[in-house]
């Protein structure tokens, strides 16, 4: 049986299939009592198991088309973030923001609301322009923005619930170069005096710390190529280049030397082809309004002396508000809080309750796709468009055939 990608969870699924074309896909879902689709098994919640059929879309056509007249591109639901981008700027177009990783499937990231960092960037989901998917009757049902509107906007993150995506129809961006350049020494007062100097000093901006101390090791500044290099007196330059997580090589990670190179060699951490993260870990994320971004520093500030000891890094970055009901940044400028854990899920559950009660007057929003214990009527409470939402799950998918124990318990219990 597969496991996901960090190995803390085996699959529960009493058949794992691999469709090599649409008919039999179509076939085997409208078949099929209980469904969950298995992107590149980047989560660590049980967010993509099934005890029925788990399915494996990638020995579908890896498609990527793009249509130059409109600047948007259809994507097969399977295809990573790697070769997208690569064959996006092939033909000198680009996404204008990527997660840490580009080793992650479109459809799983989409569904699970994954983001990058940047003020005025909004999370991968907010590209989406059009969805095929998949019903448990087998149909596919095209949905788009254009055509779609509101209800498209719940339909994107969708945990998925809604069916199988079998293509995604995203907008780009004509190519362009950045430079990458980390900077260190960030006191904790610097960073709550400037905090919106320093998210806002570059395109994307990611602040490291392993909260052994009141201070930001490593300040990622991704910029675009042709803007100047921010100031940032509070820092200052790296050694060298560096791996987020202390101890790990960096040669896993995009050039960092300030030349100018591809948007997709500069916007993740992490290169394809090489393991991201540190590869033996946990994580968790916890999204707040930017507003409270100093307020929910401090909180965890107070808490280093129970982080610290199981965390192998934090990562603060900031998300733009959008409208999609179950993104993690709908309606509100986010500032989100990622932790990478050692691989101890006994030793780091208790430091989740602990985190998630320091930032509960900050409303958090947990990432679905990440590890928390908050309680599932808060985490429902935290969306305001979620009756919504359930509702369209009703409408879509009225046999529960998508649903699965972790949808259950968070959504449903
Ligand atoms: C090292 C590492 C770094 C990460 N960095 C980031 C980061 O920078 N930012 C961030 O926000 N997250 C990050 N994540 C989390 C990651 O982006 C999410 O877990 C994301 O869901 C991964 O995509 P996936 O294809 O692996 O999804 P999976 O885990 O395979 O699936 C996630 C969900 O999507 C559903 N799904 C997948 N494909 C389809 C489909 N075709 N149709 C319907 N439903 C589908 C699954 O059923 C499941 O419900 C990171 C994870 C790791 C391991």
């Amino acid at each position: 049986m597969p496991t996901n990608w960090a190995g803390n969870l085996t699959f529960s699924a009493a058949r794992v299939h691999r469709p090599a074309g649409l008919s039999e896909l179509r076939a085997l879902v409208a078949g099929s009592r209980q469904v969950k689709v298995l992107g590149s098994g980047h989560s660590f919640s049980a967010i993509a198991d099934t005890d029925g059929d788990l399915v494996d879309l990638r020995a579908l056509p890896a498609e990527i088309d793009l249509d130059s007249a409109t600047g948007t591109v259809r994507v097969a639901a399977a295809v990573r973030y790697a070769e997208l981008a690569r064959t996006l700027d092939s033909l000198g177009r680009a996404l204008p923001n990527m997660a840490s990783l580009p080793h992650i499937s479109v459809a799983g990231s989409v569904a699970t609301g994954t983001h990058g960092s940047g003020n005025a960037n909004g999370g991968l989901g907010t590209s989406v322009r059009a969805l095929d998917l998949i019903t448990a009757d087998g149909l596919t049902r095209t949905l788009s923005r254009e055509k779609d509107g509101d209800t498209f906007d719940g339909a994107v993150v969708s945990l998925g619930a809604l069916g199988v995506v079998t293509h995604l129809t995203l907008d780009t961006v004509p190519a362009f170069a950045m430079r990458q350049r980390v900077r260190t020494g960030l006191e904790l007062g610097d960073a709550t005096a400037h905090f919106d100097a320093i998210t806002g000093a570059a395109y994307s901006v990611s602040l490291f710390t392993d909260w052994r101390a009141a201070r930001f090791g490593q300040v990622w500044l991704k910029r675009l190529a042709g803007t100047p290099e921010p100031d940032l007196p509070w820092t200052r330059p790296a050694d060298g280049p560096v791996h987020p997580v202390p101890g790990a090589d960096p040669v896993h990670c995009t050039p960092q030397d300030g030349e100018a190179g591809p948007w997709y060699e500069r916007l993740p951490h992490f290169r394809s082809g090489f393991t991201p993260s540190s590869g033996e870990e946990l994580q968790s994320e916890y999204l707040v309004p930017r507003a409270h971004a100093v307020a929910a520093l401090e909180a965890l500030a107070g808490l280093r002396g129970t982080i610290a000891p199981v965390l192998q890094i934090c990562e603060v970055r900031t998300v733009a508000a959008d409208r999609q009901w179950l993104s993690p940044a709908y309606g509100r400028d986010t500032v989100a809080f990622h932790f990478t854990w050692v691989k101890d899920t006994a030793a780091v559950r208790p430091v989740l309750g602990a985190i998630e009660a320091a930032l509960a007057p900050f409303g958090p929003r947990p990432h679905w796709g990440k590890l928390f214990t908050t309680d599932p009527a808060l985490v429902r409470a935290a969306y305001p468009r979620m009756a919504d939402f359930l509702a369209l799950v009703e409408e879509t998918d009225p046999t529960g055939t998508f649903r699965n124990d972790y949808l259950r318990r968070l959504l449903f219990s």
